[in-house]
């Protein structure tokens, strides 16, 4: 018997079951597909918020600034690539400015620290390619930029070394509750799974665009999750420089949310848009998009060329309503739902994570602390980051580093190893945790070698090596010359 389970293996539910790794509590963590981290948390702009954008009082707002501070805190712990580069919100007039002002207000009042109204000379110094028709900004220095995914298996992976138990490709298909008034909480719950059956006293619903339907599994239907799709669009390494800071418009309905930003690993981006869809799995992107994103973008930072873009992807803001909506539901004691988690959820998370831990606690669990967390992930290699210098040390203790398998990023054979050992069972795991495909050949050069390293470490055939789980595999025969 579970104390506690966490369905869901995004940033939300890792972080859930992060914070629940430092207490004397059995917790496992559910999720459906091969990977954790391949859900929405995979497909977004990879900000962490200052908090500038969110409505005074709302609980969004509120998550926000403290997973900021947080995402700061565990930085070296869990050897996040988090870097702080600031924003700023561009005005191009003087009804703008005015707009500035009021966001800077509603901003201090939820606690974010060091903004400031920056003048245009200030921009010309500090932002050389923004548009000279630009008057003023909002400055927020505390903005930041991280790799989600890689954060996302920081989260998981500490948790694991401190107990709790992480299964994927294990989809919740339905879920019992018994009242037993002897227990902690007053319920025992029954997980009916593609993995078995698990049987635990409290239950997190972390399922991001399928929340909903997980918590119809408990009678609560007032959930309803109606996804928000987000185009992005990278742009080539080589324009790396091509901005310092974050650049948002002052957020009109057209513009909204757009902005330019860069990937902690160096891409400019351009998006996201951002605009209802029905289907939970489409992941399109589209024409007019890109016309929308390159419209707002553009007028940020007029050098911006269509012909730099070399990758672009769409993410589904898992939304309902505008604020998240978490909470311990009384129709089933012991459930608690953590939905609507859409922008800034990324950067809430870790926050999230501590305030779902008071729920619990408030329902009932015991949360004895744990005497000693071993909360310290490895760190992880990355030649593409590294001083040559360093990079020839490596070589020389271990030639597999020397052996170059991405070209385009440069990710070696003993990074592709190091991230299988870690877990990863299919390409865009291997791509996620090393970038090895993630360049500008979009793996034409790699994608044969990783499936046979993939096919050699974990003792699968070459057929079924997959991109993202099962019904994306790529080959038809045992054969790959790469
Ligand atoms: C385009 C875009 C840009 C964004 N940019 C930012 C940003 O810059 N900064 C920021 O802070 N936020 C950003 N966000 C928001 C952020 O990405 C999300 O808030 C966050 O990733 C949500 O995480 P999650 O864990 O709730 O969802 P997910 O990552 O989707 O995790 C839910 C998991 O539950 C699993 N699951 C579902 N059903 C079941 C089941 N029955 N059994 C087992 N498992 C199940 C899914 O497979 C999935 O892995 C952006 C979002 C989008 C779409």
């Amino acid at each position: 018997m579970h104390n506690v389970i966490v369905i869901g293996g995004g940033v939300v539910g890792a972080a859930v079951a992060n914070q629940l790794s430092h207490y004397r509590v059995r917790t496992a963590l559910l999720e459906k597909e091969q990977e954790l981290s391949f859900g929405v948390s995979k497909a977004n702009s990879g900000i962490i918020h200052p908090g500038t954008q969110n409505p005074a009082n709302s609980l969004k707002g509120r998550l926000c600034v403290e997973g900021n501070l947080l995402v700061r805190e565990m930085s070296e712990e869990l050897d996040l690539d988090f870097q702080e580069v600031g924003e700023l919100i561009v005005a191009f007039d003087d009804g703008e400015v005015a707009r500035l002002w009021q966001m800077k207000q509603e901003a201090e009042a939820l606690g974010v620290p060091g903004l400031e109204i920056v003048s245009r000379d200030w921009l010309r110094d500090n932002e050389p390619n923004l548009n000279r028709d630009a008057v003023a900004a909002l400055y927020a220095p505390t903005a930041g930029i991280i790799s989600p995914y890689r954060f996302v298996y920081a989260l998981a992976d500490s948790a694991a070394l401190n107990g709790v138990e992480v299964h994927t490709s294990t989809k919740v298909e339905w879920i019992e509750r018994t009242v037993d008034s002897h227990a902690v909480g007053g319920s025992v719950f029954t997980l009916h799974t593609t993995g078995g059956e698990f049987r635990s006293r409290y239950v997190v619903n972390c399922g991001g665009l399928y929340a909903d339907d997980i918590s119809a599994m408990m009678g609560v239907r007032s959930i309803h999750i109606r996804p928000r799709k987000g185009e992005e669009y990278i742009l080539d390494k080589k324009r790396r420089y091509i901005t310092r800071h974050l650049l948002f418009p002052v957020p009109t309905p057209d513009s909204k949310g757009i902005l330019v930003t860069r990937t902690s690993d160096g891409n400019p981006m351009i998006g996201p848009t951002a605009y209802v869809v029905d289907d939970k799995e489409d992941l399109s992107t589209t024409d007019e998009g890109l016309r929308q994103v390159l419209r707002v973008a553009q007028r940020l930072v007029p050098a911006i060329d269509p012909a730099d873009i070399i990758a672009y992807f769409a993410g589904l803001r898992p939304a309902t309503g505008e604020d998240f909506v978490i909470r311990s539901e009384d129709k089933a004691p012991g459930f608690v739902n953590v939905a609507g988690i859409q922008s800034p959820g990324l950067t809430a998370a870790p926050a999230i994570g501590r305030y779902v831990t008071g729920l619990l606690s408030r329902s009932g669990l015991n949360l004895p602390p744990k005497r000693r967390t071993r909360t310290r992930v490895p760190k992880t290699v990355h030649l593409f980051s590294m001083p040559t210098a360093e990079a020839s040390e490596l070589v020389a203790k271990d030639p597999e580093y020397g052996d170059i398998v991405c070209r385009c990023e440069t990710v070696s054979l003993r990074e592709v190893k190091d991230a299988i050992g870690a877990g990863a069972t299919t390409l865009d795991g291997v791509k996620y945790r090393t970038r090895a495909g993630a360049g500008r050949c979009h793996g034409s050069f790699c994608t044969c070698r990783i499936m046979r390293v993939l096919s050699e470490e974990t003792g699968q055939p070459v057929t079924a090596i997959s991109k993202r789980g099962k019904g994306s595999e790529l080959a038809v025969e045992e054969r790959c010359d790469g």
